[in-house]
């Protein structure tokens, strides 16, 4: 073992081994300069919500006691375990970088508790290139994971850019107020060579696809039998839902994409700084349930400011979605404030109701008084209601509103 090292986080997820993070996008660049480490996260994506610990099997078996650790964090439970090493392992410089890094990363911090980034932590938001001093996308794609018995799916990424050009919603914690933006210009689509035995789910990651990648890049992807589907986030909006009409119906039946509705009303898309109007949204639904496109689009509860004329808005939009949605899926979620999310200005942050990961603060639910505690319920029912009607399978994890 070299004494430098890039490690891999993986997880095991239902039928899927999920490699998102990583160095796969600059493998021989990183293959120059150490050894690859996969770890596995136990428990789910990583943390991603309260209530869910993700741990590395790797506590005090570290691979190396003196050296560099190069790691991409995705999760805050990723840079939690970093927190750990750093301390267990003084020799070790840890350098960290990840989307989660490139965020506004000082707003997790918990000060009160005299915390400090331990000083064999350097954080860092270039890329891996920039970092040891080339051109962004200028290496080869490789992706060799470990051996493992089970026929699982392989998800992994193909990064497409690291940013959302819209960048404006409000609870959205991931890319609002990024700086450093990169962008892949060519696709070689390395990925089609990968070495595995199942099948393979591809995750465009980008937080939106574009006109310039519904032009340039999908009309290229691989059709293959060894992909399952190709995934990609896309806004519901009409330039970009306009132009999937223009895609080889071959290759839409290989997508799932994921989007968001959050609250369909006027007041409330406006509050959010969505961007979208519920007609605009209605209006996508449409053209991807035409196109046969398989999709997922996300809502949320747990609003401490809705009114009645949302809820009439609410059942209006879900009576006029497409009366037969077999092929999509609706991800539920309770509006959570993460830390660094703009909406954490706007919401007033009840101390009982903070969750962290280690000493770091992953952010809060907003208080609900009673009348917005029936009004989100009553937005509940409308939706489960709509979701029989409309032959749409919805996630549990909404569970309540209070
Ligand atoms: S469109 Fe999605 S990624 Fe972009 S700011 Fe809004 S929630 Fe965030």
């Amino acid at each position: 073992m070299k004494n430098t090292v890039f490690i891999q986080f993986y997880s095991i997820i239902n039928s899927s081994f999920s490699v998102l993070n990583g160095f796969s996008d600059t493998y021989d660049l990183c293959k120059n300069k150490g050894d690859f480490v996969w770890m596995e996260n136990s428990g789910t994506d990583g943390a991603a919500l309260p209530g869910e610990t993700a741990k590395c099997s790797y506590i005090e078996d570290f691979p190396i006691d003196t050296g560099i650790a190069y790691i991409s964090c995705v999760y805050l439970s990723h840079f939690n375990q970093v927190y750990i090493w750093a301390n267990l392992f003084p020799n070790v410089k840890f350098i960290v970088g990840g989307p989660l890094i490139d965020l506004n990363f000082s707003s997790i911090y918990i000060p009160q508790n005299n915390f400090s980034i331990p000083f064999n932590i350097t954080l860092s938001d270039k890329t891996v290139e920039e970092w040891f001093g080339v051109k962004n996308f200028s290496y080869e794609w490789k992706l060799v994971p470990p051996k493992i018995e089970k026929p699982y799916d392989l998800y992994f990424s193909y990064s497409l850019n690291n940013y959302c050009y819209w960048g404006k919603c409000i609870y959205c914690y991931q890319y609002c107020g990024q700086k450093n933006h990169i962008d892949r210009e060519i696709f070689s689509f390395d990925f089609k060579n990968v070495e595995y035995d199942g099948k393979l789910q591809v995750r465009l990651t980008t937080s939106s696809l574009t006109p310039f990648h519904i032009l340039k890049m999908i009309p290229n992807l691989s059709l293959t039998d060894k992909i399952k589907y190709y995934k990609g986030f896309i806004r519901c909006n009409s330039e970009e839902i306009n132009l999937l009409k223009t895609i080889d119906p071959q290759i839409i039946k290989k997508f799932l994409l994921t989007t968001g509705v959050e609250f369909p009303s006027t007041k409330m898309l406006k509050y959010m700084k969505k961007g979208a109007t519920t007609k605009g949204l209605l209006q996508s639904f449409h053209t991807l349930r035409d196109l046969g496109c398989r999709f997922e689009f996300g809502m949320i509860l747990g609003w401490p400011n809705l009114d009645k004329q949302d809820i009439k808005e609410l059942e209006l939009f879900m009576q006029n979605i497409p009366d037969d949605m077999k092929h999509s899926k609706l991800l539920l979620y309770k509006l959570f404030c993460f830390s660094g999310s703009p909406i954490q200005n706007y919401l007033i942050k009840n101390p009982d109701k903070v969750y962290s990961v280690g000493p770091f603060e992953l952010g809060f639910y907003p208080e609900l008084d009673q009348e917005q505690l029936d009004l989100n319920e009553e937005a509940l029912n409308i939706i489960i209601k709509y979701c029989k009607i409309k032959n749409i399978y919805c996630n549990d994890r909404y569970s309540n509103v209070g």
